[in-house]
């Protein structure tokens, strides 16, 4: 692995750009986006500092010479994906459970590996080189109890100088004695000290991660909840699971007979605000809808994971419903999920939509894998679009990966048609380059593919 480039000088991207400046679902999705065909993106320090047509933003930038130029694609904002387990990818297609039996035959034995800092590492460096390469450049993670998994994540992530979000995952009890943390105090001690230790790092945002409801304590959450109130100010999230399976749902009435509703189990412990991130949310009752709304939460749609493990089906349009919206943003769930590529995931999401009778155009799913995951993560201010002040994270959609989607896609009237197609196919190799901060981190046709930030300081 190589490092290249000077972050500082002024640097071009060119080519057809498409970003999105509002949501398609409450407005008209026409007004909501901005597809240029001819544009240039200009980068400095990381962030964009200017775009628009071509012709127009390379006269307003006169010393700009360093251009990279992709003809036959789009330039869009990196992908967000809100929701994912870079601890599990050595288990994605692992056959024949459902969620309980799936964490117990597949989930809990990988995890307890990662006590092995160098089995962390080795991970970590596998699940960058795949998101990357699919264009993903924030994701929002789980490590495990161990803070070697942690570490190494982060640490991978400062060698690309990505925006992440992990953190430790808090569990006290109903998994495995090796994944078992010793007490719901010590655990919270060890999260606060990897907190102070990762958290406003270069570009690395932190977790309070309990697993979900049923592998904690009432007194881990409730110890959690507090630490993560603490620290909610600074931006620290707090990530979990939330009605993924009815069976999940029956256990937890079971643990806390005391409470009605699961997401009522998160509320009562003080986890639910507008940094909480719940994935699945494939069970949910108007009530918990509503209080989703009430808090700000997000809610993580994974449609790759909820068909493989067969659990329930995310209805978008039911969470989205007004008056009562709540942000919603997409996740692969590896090792749930079948796949790293955000891309993927809104073709199974269309596919989910139609069996409840809606669609998904290109437009609305693109917004979905970049400013509506941007917002799900209320960091709509910083990611998600191709706006001046926007750190500058790129993916570059190739609009002629391989000669059948190229002869496939001749058979098309615009650009939506185009990229719906492209969805749909989710070819391997759609994306052909990603860029981190401004800095080309991943390139397709390169032979070493992957390169460093020259920011970090390895
Ligand atoms: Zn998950």
């Amino acid at each position: 692995m190589n490092k290249s480039g000077n972050n500082n000088e002024l640097k071009g991207i060119r080519g057809s750009i498409l970003t999105f400046k509002g949501n398609p679902f409450k407005e008209s999705p026409e007004r909501c986006c901005d597809f240029i065909k001819d544009g240039l993106i200009v980068i400095a320090d990381g962030q964009i500092t200017d775009v628009g047509e071509y012709q127009i933003v390379k006269d307003r930038n006169k010393t700009l010479d360093k251009i990279d130029v992709y003809q036959d694609s789009v330039i869009m904002p990196g992908f967000i994906d809100c929701h994912t387990h870079y601890v599990q990818s050595s288990i994605i297609g692992s056959f024949g459970d459902k969620l309980i039996d799936w964490l117990n035959q597949y989930t809990f034995p990988v995890e307890s590996t990662f006590k092995d800092k160098h089995v962390a590492e080795t991970a970590a460096k596998v699940f960058f080189r795949q998101i990357l390469s699919h264009g993903t450049t924030t994701a929002n993670v789980f490590a495990t109890t161990f803070e070697e998994s942690v570490d190494a994540f982060f640490e991978e992530s400062m060698r690309y100088n990505t925006r992440m979000i992990s953190g430790k995952v808090l569990q006290n009890r109903n998994v495995t004695r090796s994944l078992c943390d010793k007490s719901a105090e010590e655990s919270v001690e060890i999260t606060e000290q990897l907190l102070k230790k990762w958290h406003g790092k270069g570009r690395q945002l932190y977790a309070v991660i309990p697993r979900f409801a049923p592998t904690s304590t009432p007194r881990q959450l409730r110890l959690a909840g507090e630490l993560y109130q603490k620290y909610i100010d600074c931006g620290v999230y707090l990530h979990s699971h939330l009605d993924e399976s009815v069976e999940e749902i029956k256990w937890v009435s079971e643990l806390f007979p005391y409470i009605q509703n699961y997401a009522e189990v998160y509320d009562c412990f003080g986890m639910l605000d507008r940094l909480t991130v719940m994935a699945h949310c494939c069970v949910v009752n108007e009530y918990e809808w509503q209080l989703l709304y009430e808090k700000n939460c997000a809610a993580i749609h994974c449609p790759s994971s909820n068909l493989f493990l067969g659990g329930g089906q995310f209805k978008y349009w039911e969470a989205i419903k007004q008056p009562r919206s709540v942000k919603v943003g997409m996740g692969t769930d590896v090792g749930g999920g079948t796949g790293f590529s955000i891309i993927r995931e809104l073709a199974d999401a269309y596919k989910v939509a139609m069996i409840g009778s809606h669609n998904l155009d290109a437009i609305h799913s693109l917004y979905m894998a970049t400013r509506g995951g941007a917002e799900a993560l209320n960091l709509d201010d910083k990611i998600g679009s191709i706006k001046p002040g926007y750190e500058a994270d790129l993916a570059v959609i190739n609009l002629t990966p391989d000669s059948f989607t190229s002869w496939r896609l001749n058979n098309t009237s615009d650009i939506f048609e185009k990229l719906f197609a492209l969805i749909s196919l989710s070819p391997d190799n759609l994306v052909s380059a990603t860029y981190v901060a401004g800095h080309k981190v991943f390139d397709r046709a390169d032979t070493s593919q992957f390169c460093y930030s020259p920011d970090c300081s390895d």
